[in-house]
């Protein structure tokens, strides 16, 4: 599943083709991950891509008016900003307009250059929506901190009070957004700390061990262009290599890198997680 450094990975690839684009044409095919399959065909062409952002786990591409298309005289329109999340499966690529079309692909954004903007989708757990400006903030409301940029003071106080599982936090979209069980699992182990930690029950060292290893966790994965588990490609459709670096995630029975001993997996807060029981101590055997 795409987490924060795929989609950083694919939003930048993005941003070196689509500005300055304008969208000519939507085609769809299967809808069931579109919020409302009308509106966004009818109020995508004839826009000018105006930048391409991440928000956590979503792309953000932000449009404007630009030609006008459709005639439609008069009609005060401002920016919209066309949201992607790629769910389990999706890939969002940009293709010449001859160019194969691969099985799944469901969505067809034509642009101004020859090129199109197309969504696959095996499992079709994604979501695509068409937001205006003035809408942003109450999807935002939604959303938790950018990892990448809260800050330590903050991120401790985000955890301390919490009675839940550090690793449940982790993936809480509410706290933090954009991280997933990879990097959750990644960046426990860089920190040390067994997932199912109590986040209360932290000390203030390890919590700030825990705020810089999801830092260097997520920036080393977006350096590797992310995770190629199973469907993930970039915008151009390559595959990312920081699976070839996890430390602990679907390593289980093997080796771990720091002191030899076995990986482990359990299951904490409904999710499977990856850990090294030497260098994670469960938290029973902490209070020994
Ligand atoms: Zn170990």
């Amino acid at each position: 599943m795409p987490e924060l450094p795929e989609v950083e990975t694919v939003v930048r690839g993005l941003r070196l083709l689509l500005p300055g684009r304008t969208i000519l044409d939507v085609r769809l095919g299967k809808v069931d991950f579109v919020d409302d399959p009308a509106s966004l065909a009818e109020s995508l062409p004839g826009k000018r891509i105006v930048d391409v952002a991440r928000l956590g786990k979503f792309i953000c591409v932000a449009l404007e008016p630009g030609k006008d298309l459709s005639g439609a005289a008069g009609v005060s329109e401002s920016r919209l900003n066309f949201i992607v999340h790629l769910g389990m499966t999706g890939q969002l690529t940009v293709k010449s307009a001859g160019d194969p079309v691969k099985s799944h692909t469901h969505c067809f954004f034509g642009l101004d250059d020859g090129q199109e903007i197309r969504y696959r989708d095996i499992r079709r757990f994604g979501r695509m929506l068409v937001v205006p400006e003035s809408g942003m903030r109450e999807f935002l409301g939604h959303l938790g901190r950018e990892p990448l940029e809260i800050g330590a003071e903050e991120f401790c106080k985000e955890f301390s009070s919490r009675r839940a599982r550090v690793k449940a936090l982790l993936l809480d979209q509410r706290v933090l957004r954009g991280v997933g069980n990879i990097y959750a699992d990644e960046s426990l182990f860089r920190a040390r700390l067994h997932p199912a930690r109590i986040a209360a029950s932290l000390t203030k060292k390890q919590m700030l061990a825990l705020h810089r290893a999801v830092r260097e966790i997520l920036e080393a994965a977006i350096h590797f262009r992310g995770s190629s588990i199973s469907d993930y490609v970039d915008a151009k459709g390559m595959r990312g290599k920081f699976q070839q670096q996890h430390r602990v995630y679907q390593r289980k029975g093997k080796a771990c890198f720091r002191c030899r001993g076995k990986i482990r997996r359990v299951i904490v807060a409904g999710r499977s997680s990856y850990f090294c029981p030497r260098c994670q101590p469960a938290p029973r055997a902490r209070k020994k």
